[in-house]
């Protein structure tokens, strides 16, 4: 009985849980996931600091100055980022300060420059508006004990800074999954024999190259199988090069076809057979199990269909291998373009180009739909989700779209 995505979906990643950690350098961290909370250690900022250059001063002091009547101070120090002041500010009194240096005892209030006459050993303040401001608490930031980056985080930018923040200079990280992908066909040849090819007789393999490529772009080392014959001994002793990996990926050999063999091929080598075709097109052929500890995702053979299955069944599998806590890829509310209908009552995925017009995100289709048309998947940003109960959407209404990758969105001009 075929399953819908969602079912599908939740079927394949029930049990699959993180891989184990190790230890790497901060440095080599971009992209990793984060395997254990980040507590910090410290508060930081450590110290009370200026958010400005000025003075710091008593808010007390400076309430009453205007342009014409100022207020006069005398500079006590000329405190720097990196050191600390040496004496309080007390009434009357001020100390010149940079941004990001300790706001000395005694002061409330940073002064910006502008609104001095910058004098180095009295000041004259001219306007008020920044009595009680522009002095950044120390542990605005972090406190001790606070988690600074929560396990299950990838590592970006912003993570890699405040990991570095806390002197975190190695981090714990689940483990790459290591992903085997093989495709099978009696068809299939690789580039260096695209001889071949030009004489009609065989196609490349396409999907040796986009579904290694989309499993590495999702985090996954991969090991590469290359193509197998619809021969089933041939196919067995393939498969079993897989053994220790945390993924095995097949493409083809899923339908019903006489010489569609993947099935049969993993159930002999004892995989258990979970889930078998789902309601979506493209991709209904589509098989799951597991061959031993390894799942095993069992890919249909059509460019188009392997690359939007990969999207939503491999790729949130192999992110829950790396630790990620939030594996699937955004989904946002888009109008389409065109009107759309869809005959058979499953789950559309459609290739399109989702930009933004007038402030909105609109959906675009990217040609023909035909699942063997790859140049529909690299023309697309979004796959447009059609769903079976409406078998017609009207221009102009709106659909769910699957953001892919980040071109999606990225339009020609700064959208802000
Ligand atoms: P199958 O799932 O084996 O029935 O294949 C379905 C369609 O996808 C056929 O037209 C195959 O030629 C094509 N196909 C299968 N495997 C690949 C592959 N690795 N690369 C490109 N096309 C493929
Ligand atoms: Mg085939």
């Amino acid at each position: 009985m075929p399953t819908t995505v969602r079912e599908a979906s939740a079927r394949i990643l029930s049990g699959v849980q993180p891989l184990g950690s190790e230890r790497i350098a901060l440095r080599a961290a971009l992209g990793r996931v984060l395997a254990e909370d980040a507590i910090s250690p410290i508060e930081h900022p450590p110290w009370d600091n200026s958010s400005m250059d000025g003075y710091a001063v008593r808010a007390a002091d400076v309430a009453s100055a205007t342009r014409d009547e100022p207020v006069v101070l005398s500079v006590l120090e000329t405190v720097r980022a990196g050191q600390q002041p040496t004496q309080p500010v007390e009434i009357g009194t001020a100390s010149r300060i940079m941004t990001g240096a300790p706001v000395p005892r005694g002061a409330d209030s940073v002064i910006r420059v502008e609104d001095t006459d910058g004098g180095p050993e009295r000041v004259t303040i001219f306007d008020p508006r920044d009595a009680g401001r522009n002095v950044r608490p120390r542990g605005e930031d972090l406190r001790i004990g606070d988690v600074a980056v929560a396990r299950g985080s990838a590592l970006g930018p912003a993570q890699l800074g405040v990991l570095a923040s806390i002197g975190w200079a190695e981090v714990p990280v689940h483990r790459r999954p290591r992903v085997a992908v093989v495709a099978s066909g009696d068809e299939l040849v690789d580039v260096d024999q695209f001889d071949a090819v030009r004489r009609g007789e065989r196609i490349i393999s396409s999907n040796s190259y986009t579904l290694a490529a989309a499993a590495r772009a999702a985090g996954a080392d991969v090991l590469e199988l290359g193509i197998v014959a619809d021969d089933p001994a041939e196919y067995q002793r393939t498969i079993a090069r897989a053994a220790g990996c945390d993924l095995l990926i097949t493409s083809g050999g899923v339908s019903v076809g006489a010489f569609d063999f993947t099935k049969d091929v993993l159930q002999s080598l004892g995989a258990t057979l979970d889930l078998w075709r789902v309601r979506m097109r493209p991709g209904a052929p589509l098989g799951f199990g597991r061959l031993g500890e390894m799942p095993w995702l069992g890919l249909p053979g059509n460019p188009v269909s392997a690359m939007v299955t990969f999207e939503l069944f491999a790729r949130p599998l192999i992110r829950r291998l790396c630790g990620d806590s939030a594996i699937f890829r955004p989904v946002l509310t888009v109008q389409t373009v065109h009107e759309l209908s869809i005959a058979a009552p499953l789950m559309h995925f459609l290739r399109a180009v989702v930009d933004w017009e007038n402030g909105v995100p609109w959906a675009r289709l990217t040609g023909p739909q035909g699942s063997g048309l790859l140049t529909s998947m690299a023309r697309a940003n979004a796959l447009l989700v059609v769903p079976p109960e409406r078998p017609l959407v009207r221009a102009g209404e709106s659909l769910k779209a699957v953001l892919l990758g980040e071109g999606a969105l990225s339009a020609g001009q700064l959208e802000v």
